[in-house]
């Protein structure tokens, strides 16, 4: 399998005893997915973050 990004903070995964997965992405750990979560039910918390 090819190497693959967190969908949150863009780091490639490499240590993949922390991975957490959430809605068909990868996260380098479960904060990230927990950031991206919260980003995508209020996004007025995450200031610049909206695309
Ligand atoms: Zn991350």
């Amino acid at each position: 399998m090819a190497n693959e990004e967190c969908a949150h903070c863009g780091t490639l995964i490499t240590e993949w005893s922390t991975v957490a997965k959430r809605d068909g992405k990868t996260f380098c750990c479960p904060n990230c997915a927990n950031a991206y979560a919260r980003s995508q039910q209020a996004p007025d918390e995450v200031p610049g973050a909206r695309s």
